[in-house]
């Protein structure tokens, strides 16, 4: 490949940044043709280095990458949007977004509905309570990378879980269990999840972020669904999310 066949041009939303050896900046981001990168900008510490400046986490920059063998390079990047200034709380939750999205996904793996979505989520986050944005977020997310769980049929017997009918959750198997099949279920961590709650699942699975229709939330089906939700990412990732962390020592 020459040179120039290794550029890549794209819109990008940063996931992460952190500090690389003396003066460089180590990047991940979520473009819109091209899905997850991650490059390395050479100087971008330096004071005199603008484009550097650009560089942090939620910034939506054009960037051209140059791709390397082992890692890529940022050759440019320049401002799509101008960066918004987030308040602690909306900082907070959308690293919750951007962390996800980092272990959600693969590198190079074209998805442009996530970067829409993605996109979305960091406006609205201004706008809107950012504990449901981000929560919509993530459902959406679990569908659109295919590791969503069964919220409809128990994960045990495949029977249709009725609205109205009591069910838990199992984050290990990935669904729900029915009555019938908890009486018999040896398996631990299984959690309540009730009917309003899987109601809630829906209407956060379907928000439309351009016009989010009002809707009433009852507390304990919120922390019952943000309980249920976490602990099934938690089994999907096998570790802890510094972004949850973070979240629970500012108590949100
Ligand atoms: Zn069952």
């Amino acid at each position: 490949m020459s040179e120039k066949d290794r550029l890549l041009t794209d819109e990008a939303l940063l996931l992460h940044v952190r500090n690389w050896q003396t003066a460089d900046k180590y990047a991940v981001c979520f473009t819109r043709e091209h899905g997850k990168l991650r490059f390395i900008a050479y100087g971008a510490r330096y004071e005199r280095n603008v484009q550097g400046r650009l560089l942090q986490p939620f910034a939506n920059l054009r960037i051209e990458v140059q791709q390397g063998q082992k890692v890529d390079k940022l050759r440019s990047c320049e401002l799509v949007q101008v960066p918004q200034a987030l308040d602690v709380q909306q900082m907070a939750y959308a690293a919750v977004a951007a962390e996800l999205t980092a272990v959600l996904t693969e590198d190079r793996a074209p998805q442009p509905e996530l970067y829409e979505l993605l996109q979305q989520t960091l406006a609205i986050i201004l706008e809107r309570n950012p504990r449901l944005v981000v929560l919509s977020f993530a459902i959406k997310l679990l569908y659109i990378t295919g590791f969503a769980p069964q919220m409809q049929h128990c994960v045990s017997c495949g029977e249709r879980v009725e609205d109205e009918a009591e069910a838990w959750f199992s984050p290990l198997q990935g669904g729900l269990i029915c009555s019938e099949c908890r009486a018999g279920y040896s398996g631990d961590g299984l959690e309540h999840c009730g009917a309003g709650t899987r109601r809630l699942w829906q209407t956060l699975a379907t928000l439309d972020f351009e016009h989010p229709a009002a809707f009433s939330v009852r507390g304990a089906e919120l922390m019952e669904l943000e309980k249920n939700l976490y602990k099934f990412i938690f089994f999907q990732t096998d570790k802890p999310l510094n972004s949850l962390n973070f979240l629970s020592q500012l108590g949100l």
